[in-house]
């Protein structure tokens, strides 16, 4: 059995965390899983708004997806798991979160360390002249599309679209990170989207305790956790940090 305090106490004797957090985590801050129930993918086919090619293709046409996305994630604030993982990072005992959201809502919850695996979608680029500008709620005014001021080309959320590689800057960051840590924490994500979900299995093949909170089992689960936590994410990170005396417990 796998108790918030015997959690807390893994945490303090290890130190050097490193969280790796997907979609679950966010759902508690409002912001819909794209896989599953509520979903952005219920409604737009990912082959048609999530390609790369597609937003070449017709950038109107993706852009009322990214419009939608970027609405919800504007009016989005942290879930308390966010705040946990804050904690955690104030303590000294959290070195780094990647995650695989582009919400930037770890950054908002005062983590410092953020390394972006598929981008922020709270930055808008442009493809022709690497201008990036922020993400508004007048962005999501402007009709067709938000267009560089600069040349005039369309703006792009700066995420990774399907077809689009990993930020080569996040990659090194990411397996770094993820050698380095004693205690690999993995949250809310199903690990089934690669690249990334290689990042557990090389802090584990490195000798990194696994720690997971996830809703259901996942493929980590039967093949490197140690100790797995079933629950909400925003019930069970602020709980170890109560354990740690770094939230209050209600
Ligand atoms: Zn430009």
């Amino acid at each position: 059995m796998e108790t918030y305090e015997k959690i807390a106490g893994i945490i303090k004797e290890k130190g050097h965390v490193v969280a790796f957090t997907g979609a679950g985590i966010s759902v508690d801050a409002g912001i819909p899983a794209f896989r599953g129930g509520q979903g952005l993918w219920e409604k737009y086919d990912p082959m048609e708004y999530a390609e790369i090619s597609a937003f070449h293709r017709d950038p109107k046409k993706v852009w009322t997806m990214l419009r939608e996305m970027g609405s919800v994630i504007l009016g989005a604030g942290p879930s308390p798991a966010h705040l946990a993982l804050g904690a955690l990072e104030e303590a000294g005992l959290l070195e780094a979160v990647i995650t695989q959201n582009v919400d930037g809502l770890h950054q908002s919850a005062g983590n410092t360390n953020v390394i972006e695996y598929h981008g922020n979608h709270l930055r808008l680029l442009c493809e022709h002249c690497s201008r990036t500008s922020p993400f508004t709620e007048e962005s999501t005014k402007i009709l067709p599309f938000p267009r560089c001021e600069r040349c005039g080309e369309p703006l792009k959320p700066d995420v990774v679209f399907f077809g689009e590689p990993i930020p080569t800057g996040a990659v090194i960051r990411a397996n770094h990170a993820a050698a380095a840590c004693k205690v690999m924490m993995i949250v809310g994500t199903s690990g089934v989207v690669y690249p990334a979900a290689e990042i557990p299995f090389m802090a584990a093949a490195n000798g990194a305790s696994v720690v997971e909170i996830n809703v259901s089992p996942t493929p980590f689960t039967s093949s490197i956790t140690n100790h797995y936590l079933e629950g909400r994410a925003s019930e069970i990170l602020p709980a170890i940090a109560g354990e740690l005396g770094l939230m209050k417990r209600d």
